[in-house]
């Protein structure tokens, strides 16, 4: 028999499914995979619903229903006072892994390069390289997760097509700083590079932290795809509605690939997260972004009194523990493989974010729980550690 697709085949299983099956399989509280265990708005869930009794259920215009496409656009607008065209500057996906992959596989050819900082999440380096291109690495590394300016600005070359940039950031839960962010502008101007921008933890940022999407910043409307998830911000992450906007040519060349990819997304889905765009300024992402602070706080004191040390959040649901006080002789991913099926909690290693080996003694935490589900997963750290 022939041999499938090698350059996707190298890359296994992600992390994620393979932590979770082994949460179930063991009866682990599953604080690894990302995903909240409390629904989203009702109004925005009963109007799916409806929706799925009333119609429309065929297939929508390709690039999004233009109710959705107008809130995305009505959204940024308020928000970031971004002016999008919801006609030509704004495409609807599934999910934001869809837009992450239509905004490679229409940008990259073979012989591009991309820029990437680690640690990055698991869909970039297999989309960019199975478009062709050669991701050019640059490392952060904990505690710091500082950004190394040199070896960033070292990474672009004449060849440099793009540059992936995750904020808030996951695992880490950085939210880049302004500094950081004019810093990478003038890069991509210098270089003439475009940035795909994955910001879907935007609505998941803790006071003080403040979330500035870079094609605000000048000279950036024309070269930044920025990438939002209904999945995120209203706590439905198997909805799989993502979208992309910038400007034209950039999702002209996006929609190409998404047109092939999926072609649409649930009409049903987007009618709903269109109205939750609409009216979630009324208190819907303050309350997501108070809430989550509180579990992220609950959660990093009974690491603490379970003997990690939590490193600080300022966005996402993730928060990064150092677990070397506990004296555990293996790597981070036997670490976890032992915290999931001898002490009932599923995290997952930091290293898995890197290419290669990465830092060791780091492990990721999901807080976006119930706050009985946390305590009682402390309440196993605990009893197994001290
Ligand atoms: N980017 C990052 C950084 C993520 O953590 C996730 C979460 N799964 C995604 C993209 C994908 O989002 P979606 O579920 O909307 O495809
Ligand atoms: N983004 C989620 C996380 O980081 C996982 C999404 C997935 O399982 N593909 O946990």
């Amino acid at each position: 028999m022939k041999a499938a697709n090698a350059s996707l085949a190298r890359w296994g299983t992600t992390i994620f499914t393979t932590m979770s099956a082994l949460a179930v399989e063991h009866g682990a509280i599953n604080l690894g995979q990302g995903f909240p265990d409390e629904e989203g708005p009702e109004e925005v869930r009963r109007l799916a619903a409806a929706t799925v009794l009333s119609g429309p259920n065929q297939y929508p215009p390709m690039r999004g229903l233009p109710e959705l496409r107008q809130a995305v656009a009505g959204h940024d607008s308020r928000r970031y006072r971004l002016d999008l065209d919801p006609e030509r500057e704004v495409l609807i996906t599934s999910g934001a892994t869809e837009a992450l992959a239509a905004s490679f596989f229409g940008l990259l050819e073979p012989g591009d390069e991309a820029v990437v900082i680690e640690p990055l999440y698991d869909s970039y380096l297999p989309i960019i390289e199975r478009a062709g291109a050669v991701a050019r690495i640059v490392r952060t590394t904990p505690p710091e997760w500082t950004l190394p300016r040199d070896a960033l600005a070292a990474a672009f070359s004449p060849r440099t097509k793009l540059l992936v940039l995750n904020s808030p950031q996951n695992p880490s839960g950085k939210v880049f700083t302004a500094d950081e962010l004019r810093f990478i502008s003038e890069l991509l101007r210098t270089h003439d590079a475009y940035a795909v921008c994955d910001e879907v933890y935007e609505h998941l940022v803790f006071s003080p932290a403040d979330h500035r999407p870079l094609i605000t910043l000048a000279g950036m409307r024309e070269r930044c795809l920025r990438i939002g998830s209904a999945g995120k911000t209203f706590s439905a992450t198997g909805w799989k509605v993502g979208w992309a906007c910038g400007a034209q040519p950039l999702i002209d060349a996006a929609a190409r690939a998404h047109q092939f990819l999926t072609f649409t997304t649930p009409p049903n889905l987007q009618r709903a997260v269109a109205t939750g765009l609409a009216a979630g300024d009324d208190g819907w992402f303050a309350a997501l972004a108070t809430n989550q602070q509180h579990k992220r706080d609950l959660l990093a004191a009974g690491l603490r009194r379970a003997g990690f040390t939590p490193l600080p959040a300022a966005g996402t649901f993730f928060l990064v523990a150092d677990r070397r006080a506990l004296g555990f002789s293996g790597d981070d991913g036997a670490f976890c493989r032992y915290l999931t099926t001898k002490a009932g909690v599923a995290a997952i290693p930091v290293s898995a974010f890197y290419c290669g080996d990465g830092p060791e003694g780091f492990i990721r935490f999901c807080f976006c729980k119930r706050d009985a589900v946390l305590e009682e997963a402390v309440g196993r750290l605990v009893k197994h550690f001290c």
